[in-house]
């Protein structure tokens, strides 16, 4: 039965909320789903419930934003501990610095003759259903306001004239690096993977990370071509790692053109990972 292992809700940066992502890929036929909010968890237990409510497996996931000079790597994180106190308090410094740098964006939009509500964008992070919950905000929300009134004509304007990593908007926030971030999700008991590694085209990191403990490779993405795929089957395989897939959904009508399902991993290769993970959690209670 199909999989996709990389979607992403309102609680980060997605349109949907998890209980609507859940039923969308119900209804497209997937049985099983992992949730990857960029720096949050906070969206994992409506999935998971509203999963087990309709008959759809859904996986504890993450994606970590992380840092490197020039670029981003993301890591994500399967079958986490999103419970950890330790993993929350780590996640909420995150999302505070997010929050911190939406303020430093609307600045710099200011000195450039765009003026924005700083409320208007962190609104639009909030978890709906009226809950004052801040999500994790991030430049797609800012994307959307500047689209939303007209100052652009697309989510990918906003990026090209204001919010991209080289354009005259764009302010960091606090990242853990990739090595950290793999770590992290080694602490919290999960699967570290490197996520679509085309679009980081970083594939010399991969030795560091392996040694921090990286356990896979997302070969199968949407924004990864057919030479893309080959290439990082072979590199899963030289470095014997997992590999996954996943479509990066996103909502309807987000900059990517990208639908639930789009990639599809079969039971076999999830039982891979899964197999994995019991191995590491023996090995652990072994120790
Ligand atoms: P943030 O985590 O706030 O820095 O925002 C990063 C997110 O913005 C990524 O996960 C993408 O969804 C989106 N993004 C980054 N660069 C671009 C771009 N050039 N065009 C469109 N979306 C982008
Ligand atoms: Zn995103
Ligand atoms: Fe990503
Ligand atoms: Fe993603």
């Amino acid at each position: 039965m199909p999989a996709d292992l990389h979607i992403h809700t309102s609680f980060s940066d997605g349109l949907l909320s998890p209980e609507d992502v859940v039923n969308k890929a119900h209804e497209a036929g997937l049985t099983i789903i992992a949730i990857t909010d960029h720096d949050t968890v906070d969206g994992l237990p409506r999935a998971m419930a509203e999963g087990s409510r309709i008959g759809i497996k859904v996986i504890p996931g993450i994606e970590f934003t992380t840092d490197l000079p020039g670029t981003e790597v993301h890591i994500l994180g399967y079958y986490i501990d999103y419970k950890a106190d330790w993993l929350l308090e780590l996640l909420k410094r995150i999302r505070n610095d997010r929050i911190n740098r939406i303020y430093k964006i609307v600045e710099k939009l200011k000195k450039l003759g765009i003026n924005v509500d700083v409320n208007e964008i962190l609104k639009l992070a909030c978890l709906p259903a009226g809950r004052v919950d801040i999500g994790s905000v991030g430049r797609p929300h800012i994307a959307r306001v500047l689209l939303q009134k007209g100052i652009v004509n697309s989510i990918q304007e906003a990026f090209n004239k204001y919010l991209d990593y080289n354009a005259p908007a764009y302010v960091p926030h606090f990242k853990l690096t990739p090595s950290e971030a793999v770590r992290t999700v080694r602490r919290a008991g999960g699967i570290p993977v490197y996520a679509h590694p085309a679009v980081s085209k970083k594939d010399d990191i991969i030795p560091e990370l392996i040694k921090e403990g990286l356990a896979g490779i997302e070969v199968y993405y949407s924004k990864h071509s057919d030479s893309q795929v080959k290439h990082y089957l072979s590199l899963a395989k030289k470095y014997g790692l997992l590999f996954t897939g996943g479509s990066d959904f996103h909502g309807f009508g987000t900059m990517r053109d990208v639908t639930l399902g789009d990639i599809r991993m079969s039971d076999n290769d999830v039982e891979k990972l899964e197999g994995y993970k019991e191995n590491e959690a023996r090995k652990t209670n072994v120790r």
